[in-house]
C-alpha cells in the first residue's frame, strides 16, 4: 500500500525529544520553544512567532486578538478547512463565504468586496497548497476598508508570495505542525505569526490564560495575575523538541518534497496534454513548498472511479474539503456571497495523490502507471 501521508520523520527528533525530557522545565516556553520560535521569526521575518498547541489554536487566538464578537462578520472562502471558521464562529462571528479562483483553489481577490459591510472585521485568505493569494489585491481591500487579514497559513510554511513568506504578510498569519502538513511538532502543534507588533503583548497574555506571567518571567512586572480573557495555548517542550529538529532541516524536508512534486508534474504532463486532466497551477508570484499535488478529473462522478480504481490498485489517494457552505454548521453560521461558480465544482474533480517527506520515485512512478491505465 502507498499511504496518501506519512508524517515527517527526519531521526534528529529522538535526541531533542530525549534532551527535553531530561530538561527542568518541559512545560511550554522552555528552551526548545523558544529556539524553534526564533527560527520561525527568523525563516519569515515576522516580528512575533509564537507556538500554539494546533494550527486551530492560533486562529482562535487571532479571534480573540481581533476582538471579534456576535454580529461580527468574517469573509473567507469555503474551499477549506473547518477549523478556518468556527475560529470566529466561537467568538459569535458570521461567516461570508466567497467563490475560489479554479486555477489556485484560492479565495478570489476580485469577490472579496462584494461581501464586505459595516459588520466587516477580518478578510481570511487561505493558502491552499502553500500556494500564495493575491495578498497584494487583498490588503489593498483591507486598507481601504479597514478590516484585519489573518492568513490562514497552515499548509504554507516555507512558501513564498512574491518574496515574503506566506504567514508573514497580512496582520497575523498561523501555521499547522499537524501529522499531514509538511512539518510537525509531534502529531499536533502550530504557530501564531504576529506581524502587526500592537498585537504581541495580549497575545502572550491570551495564550497564558489571560495572565500577565510572560512579562513576569521577563522581569517586566514584580507578580503575575489575571489581566484579560486568555485560555491554555501553549506546546509543550517535548513537541517544542520535535518541531525544532524539523526546522532546522527545513530546507531539506521542503527540496525533497518539491522534488517529488516535480516528478509528479512531469510524469503527468502528457495525461493533461491529451485533456485528461489538470494539473496544479502555480501563479509566477508563488514559490509553494510541495504541500499538495492535486490532479482534476472531468467530473465527481469520474473522480468517484478514479479513486476506487487507484485503491484496487493499493494506492491511497484522497478528495479535500466538502465546501464548508454546504455543511450542517456551514449554514447555520455563514452564507455564500455571490454565485457559486467554481467553490462546488471544482472541489468535487479534485483528488490529493500520495506526497509526503521520504516518497519514492518508484512509489510515485506506480502511482502514475496506475492512473495511466485507468484512462487506458
Ligand atoms: C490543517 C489545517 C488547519 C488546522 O490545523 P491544525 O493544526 O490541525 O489545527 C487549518 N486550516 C487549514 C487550511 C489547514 O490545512
Amino acid at each position: 500500500m502507498i499511504p496518501f501521508n506519512r508524517p515527517p520523520y527526519l531521526g534528529t527528533e529522538d535526541k531533542f525529544v530525549l534532551e527535553a525530557i531530561k530538561q527542568d522545565k518541559i512545560s511550554g516556553d522552555g528552551n526548545f520553544g523558544k529556539k524553534s520560535q526564533e527560527i520561525l521569526e527568523d525563516m519569515t521575518k515576522t516580528k512575533k512567532a509564537l507556538l500554539t498547541p494546533s494550527c486551530t489554536h492560533a486562529l482562535e487566538m487571532s479571534a480573540i486578538l481581533l476582538n471579534i464578537q456576535a454580529g461580527d462578520e468574517v469573509i473567507m472562502p469555503s474551499f477549506t478547512f473547518v477549523s478556518t471558521a468556527n475560529a470566529f464562529v466561537l467568538r459569535g462571528a458570521k461567516i461570508k463565504f466567497v467563490d475560489i479562483r479554479p486555477d489556485t483553489m484560492n479565495i478570489n481577490e476580485n469577490l472579496i468586496e462584494d461581501a464586505i459591510s459595516q459588520k466587516t472585521k477580518a478578510i481570511v485568505p487561505v493558502h491552499y497548497a502553500g500556494v500564495g493569494c493575491e495578498m497584494d489585491r487583498i490588503l489593498e481591500i483591507a486598507k481601504l476598508h479597514k478590516v484585519a487579514v489573518i492568513e490562514d497559513s497552515a499548509q504554507g510554511v516555507m512558501a513564498k508570495y512574491r518574496g515574503k513568506a506566506l504567514g508573514s504578510i497580512g496582520d497575523m498569519g498561523t501555521f499547522s505542525f499537524h501529522e499531514t502538513k509538511n512539518y510537525t511538532s509531534g502529531g499536533e502543534g502550530g504557530a501564531l505569526l504576529i506581524n502587526e507588533p500592537s498585537f504581541i503583548n495580549r497575545a502572550e497574555i491570551i495564550r497564558e490564560k489571560g495572565t500577565n506571567r510572560s512579562q513576569f518571567f521577563r522581569g517586566e512586572v514584580d507578580k503575575y495575575s489575571w489581566v484579560d480573557l486568555g485560555s491554555s495555548y501553549l506546546p509543550s517542550e517535548l513537541q517544542s523538541a520535535y518541531l525544532y529538529a524539523q526546522l532546522l532541516d527545513a530546507k531539506k524536508i521542503n527540496e525533497a518534497r518539491l522534488s517529488s512534486w516535480n516528478y509528479y508534474n512531469k510524469l503527468l504532463k502528457d495525461l493533461e496534454k491529451k485533456e485528461l486532466l489538470e494539473l496544479p497551477k502555480i501563479p509566477k508570484e508563488c514559490e509553494h513548498n510541495g504541500h499538495i499535488f492535486q490532479i482534476k478529473v472531468e467530473n465527481l462522478e469520474l473522480r468517484g472511479k478514479l479513486l476506487e480504481h487507484l485503491k484496487r490498485d493499493k494506492i491511497s489517494a484522497v478528495f479535500h474539503y466538502i465546501p464548508l457552505h454546504s455543511s450542517v454548521a456551514g449554514k447555520k453560521f455563514g452564507e455564500f456571497v455571490g454565485e457559486d461558480n467554481f467553490t462546488t465544482k471544482e472541489s468535487e474533480r479534485l483528488i490529493r495523490l500520495p506526497l509526503f517527506f521520504g516518497l519514492k520515485k518508484e512509489e510515485q512512478e506506480r502511482v502514475v502507471e496506475s492512473i495511466s491505465k485507468f484512462y487506458r
